[in-house]
């Protein structure tokens, strides 16, 4: 295979995974550095976990971390469908050659006789794998058994390839990521392939789709090693090709345990809704099982692309620490352009009527508020005191400091002072700093001064440059709150 192609398969049984992110940035960047295509298959067979509007968080998730595909159901390609409940008519066939040249037979087995057969294996302590009941039925036996009314499924004969192709029972093959890999395959069982009301299974149908679709190298999660050895022997069975695999590690919480919802966000727009930058985003999950040659672990996927090679990709599992994720993305908030900034709070801001602001004043706001953000939406309660006329004053911060009699002795000499003041920024800087010295004079250390305009305006003992707050505001707004905050 010269060109190399490569795909991510998502089934939509729920929104896309940050896990399979990562799986989708790896085969991205594969393709990118081998100049080869990426390819986005929906695996939606089972069609009771399928629903639509998990195929559309699917392509918006991937559209918004940027891993844009070169062939997929919208737009299409030269080995469509790209979607398999559209394949339903491709499956058979291939099904019906694996009968032909004798590495599938019908099984007629009934739900109750193959639990019967699970039983008989949990009693004796022996791992089931079907007993290979119908392997050799005679045409005759088969046609009674369809008289019946049974309908067969069709099942893979694993001892039959494996015999075929290999000269003991050891399957191996050599890992992209964890080198050789090998299974004793008497332990997997007759699979089925396709099960009796004509659906194929995952086995079954992503084999005939990677075949088709001419997928040079699959990158998945290491949770399908146990699959690609059945796998490899269908692509053998059908004389195809067989495609370098490469299996990933698997993305833990930071207790170790499988990253669940429990543990915070795990689909990529449950991340995005509360507020992650998509380049923060897809930074963090590159670094889960990859690290760039020079440490420096701030990059865009161009630059991981030109650094990233598969061979170098850690075969063990990898922590999804939020911290971490939560420090690069403050990281990403703090280096984004300001315009640009202002656009993406606005979700978060909802609840306030930006229309009280003028562009200026807004710039101003998210400039003074943007250093501790996290997440986006750590904007929403960082910035109350920016809108409406009066302030909600926190309790603490009245008895601690509103109810002091230094304070009220503040506020009363600012709202003398300050109603001659120009409320400019620069102006603001001079006065203030006069309006300390002056009752540090009499024993008042600047920060109680200041804490007394700052509870007075805003509520809270703690936020935003005071001096930009004091402007942004007005002198109006602001000498009805201090004189408010006077008893
Ligand atoms: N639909 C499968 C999944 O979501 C794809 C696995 C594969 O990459 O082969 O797990």
């Amino acid at each position: 295979m010269s060109e190399v192609r490569v795909r991510i398969a998502p089934s939509p049984s729920g929104n896309l995974h940050i896990g399979t992110a990562r799986t989708a940035l790896f085969n991205y960047l594969f393709a990118k550095k081998n100049n080869g295509k990426f390819v986005l298959r929906i695996e939606d067979t089972d069609a009771e976990r399928t629903s639509q509007e998990y195929i559309d968080n699917i392509f918006d998730s991937l559209k918004a971390l940027g891993l844009n595909w070169d062939e997929g159901p919208d737009v299409g390609g030269a080995y469509g469908p790209y979607t398999q409940s559209e394949r339903f008519d491709i499956y058979p066939k291939y099904a019906q050659k694996l009968l032909e040249s004798g590495y599938a037979y019908e099984c007629f087995c009934t739900p109750e006789e193959l639990e019967a057969e699970k039983e008989e294996a949990t009693k004796n302590k022996k791992p089931y794998v079907y007993t290979k009941k119908c392997e050799n039925l005679t045409e005759e036996q088969k046609a009674k058994l369809r008289a019946e009314g049974r309908k067969p499924a069709i099942r893979f004969n694993i001892s039959k390839a494996q015999k075929a192709f290999h000269d003991t029972s050891i399957l191996k093959f050599d890992d992209l990521v964890k080198g050789e890999l090998h299974m004793d395959t008497s332990l997997l069982g007759d699979f089925v392939i396709m099960k009796s009301n004509g659906t194929p299974t995952y086995n079954f149908a992503v084999v005939i789709d990677d075949m088709l679709m001419k997928i040079s190298h699959i990158i998945r999660g290491e949770d399908h090693i146990s699959n690609t050895f059945k796998q490899i022997l269908i692509y053998e069975a059908l004389g195809a090709e067989v495609p370098r695999f490469g299996h990933l590690g698997m993305i833990l919480a930071p207790d170790r345990s499988k990253l669940s919802k429990r543990h915070g966000a795990t689909a990529v727009s449950e991340f995005v809704e509360k507020g992650y930058l998509t380049e923060a985003l897809i930074n963090f999950v590159a670094l889960l099982g990859w690290s760039p040659s020079d440490g420096q672990e701030i990059k865009t996927v161009d630059e991981i692309a030109q650094d990233f090679r598969i061979g170098d990709v850690s075969s063990s599992n990898s922590i999804f620490e939020y911290d971490k994720l939560n420090w690069m993305n403050g990281h990403y908030i703090k280096m984004l352009d300001i315009e640009d900034l202002k656009e993406r709070l606005k979700p978060y801001l909802t609840k306030y009527d930006l229309s009280e602001m003028t562009d200026a004043q807004y710039t101003r706001m998210v400039e003074v508020t943007r250093e501790p953000l996290t997440i986006l939406s750590d904007i929403t309660d960082a910035v109350p005191y920016f809108f409406g006329e009066t302030v909600e004053i926190d309790p603490k911060a009245q008895t601690e400091v509103l109810d002091t009699e230094v304070s009220q002795n503040v506020l009363k000499e600012f709202v003398k002072q300050a109603e001659g003041w120009s409320f400019d920024e620069e102006t603001l800087h001079t006065k203030l700093e006069a309006f300390r010295a002056q009752f540090k004079e009499l024993g008042i250390k600047p920060k109680i001064t200041m804490w007394a305009i700052r509870v007075a305006v805003t509520g809270r003992t703690c936020g935003a440059d005071m001096t930009a707050i004091l402007a942004i505001l007005g002198k109006d707004r602001v000498m009805k709150r201090v004189k408010m905050a006077m008893k």
